[in-house]
């Protein structure tokens, strides 16, 4: 007999939705968590809540067709109306050089998936998400009587993988890349509305943040698994902040996270295909807001037997069966 109902792996965004959630239900369920609650990505996120894959939409739109982009964007503006401590002041998209010819594909692909987007001056602004006060945030995860973090496992029916950069389970072992994104805070006016640029792979927030990872593709970063500042990382993130923000002031910490991105750049939800009992929640790379919430609650509705439409096709763990 096992000792609990549910055993969730990882006390991230995902891991801490998805055991609050469960135990609010009256579930026996246990945490489990080496670096305790938010020792991973979660607890170094900067707030920016993009309200879509962290990528143009019409490179989105061409990866996986239009009306499951479509559906992508409808699940996350869902998940907003839930997300704590959002303030829906939208994000704005600066085009880097390179990016500047591709902005009428852009927003042309942003009506046809249902995102709201205005043209700027250097890009577009999108018009849902915003910035999240991650206090907020937190607080409203581990709930007024937040349950115990264990450092170690112990046996249950059911087992949910939400370690992000660390593929506990084998089946992730070749679905799950580590990828180090780093922060750097600098001294200056905060922002009124995030920012994102560079094809998703720089953000800016709150009092001037900005976070970014050495190569803009994650495959690259395979390996990079120390969450260490890298002196090239900070350099660069120093000089684009610089190059967007010239008010920038004096550069006043840095810091680095793993980040799980998956194999095809969607996160990976539901029980594993012949093995039901094992269910994976992970792989949000850098939309850790946009993604990561929504589809906890999908895995709480699932093991509940709740009525739900589940993830949205592309982010199911049935399209490696
Ligand atoms: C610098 C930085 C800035 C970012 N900015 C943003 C942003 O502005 N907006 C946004 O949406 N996203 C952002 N992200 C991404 C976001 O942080 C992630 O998408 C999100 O935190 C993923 O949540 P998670 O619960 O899947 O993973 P994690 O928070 O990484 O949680 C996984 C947990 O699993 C634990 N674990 C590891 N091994 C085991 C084990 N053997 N047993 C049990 N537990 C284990 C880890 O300790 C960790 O706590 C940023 C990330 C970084 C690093």
């Amino acid at each position: 007999m096992a000792e609990h109902d549910v055993q969730v792996h990882g006390a991230g965004w995902a891991g801490l939705a998805i055991a609050r959630g469960l135990a609010d239900a009256g579930v026996n369920v246990r945490l489990v968590d080496p670096a305790g609650a938010l020792g991973g990505a979660s607890g170094r996120a900067l707030g920016v809540a993009l309200p879509t894959h962290p990528e143009h939409p019409h490179r989105l739109e061409a990866g996986i067709g239009t009306a499951a982009a479509a559906a992508l964007v409808a699940f996350i503006r869902a998940g907003f109306d839930r997300l704590p401590g959002l303030a829906r002041v939208g994000v704005d998209w600066r085009a880097s050089p390179q990016e500047e010819g591709e902005l009428d594909l852009a927003l042309a692909a942003a009506a046809r998936v249902g995102l709201g987007a205005t043209r700027t001056a250097g890009g577009y602004h999108l018009h849902d998400g915003g910035a999240v006060d991650l206090v907020a945030l937190h607080a409203a995860l581990r709930g007024p009587s937040p349950l115990p973090v264990h450092a170690t496992a112990a046996s249950a029916e059911v087992d949910v993988y939400t370690t992000g950069a660390v593929p506990l389970d084998p089946f992730l072992a070749d679905k799950i890349t580590p990828v180090r994104w780093t922060s750097v805070r600098f001294a200056g006016p905060p922002l009124a509305v995030p920012v994102v640029s560079q094809h998703g792979t720089v953000l800016w927030c709150g009092g001037l943040e900005a976070a970014g990872a050495r190569w803009a593709t994650p495959h690259m970063e395979v390996g990079e698994t120390d969450p260490v500042p890298d002196p090239r990382v900070t350099a660069m993130l120093e000089r684009l902040t610089r190059q967007a923000f010239p008010d920038a002031g004096a550069l006043l910490s840095s810091q680095a996270g793993i980040v799980g991105e998956s194999c095809d750049g969607l996160p990976i939800v539901g029980p594993i295909p012949g093995r039901p009992r094992a269910v994976v929640c992970t792989g949000f790379g850098v939309a850790g807001l946009a993604y990561a919430l929504p589809c906890a609650r999908a895995v709480v509705d699932g093991i509940l037997g709740r009525p739900t439409e589940g993830v949205p096709t592309p982010l199911r763990v049935t399209r490696f069966s």
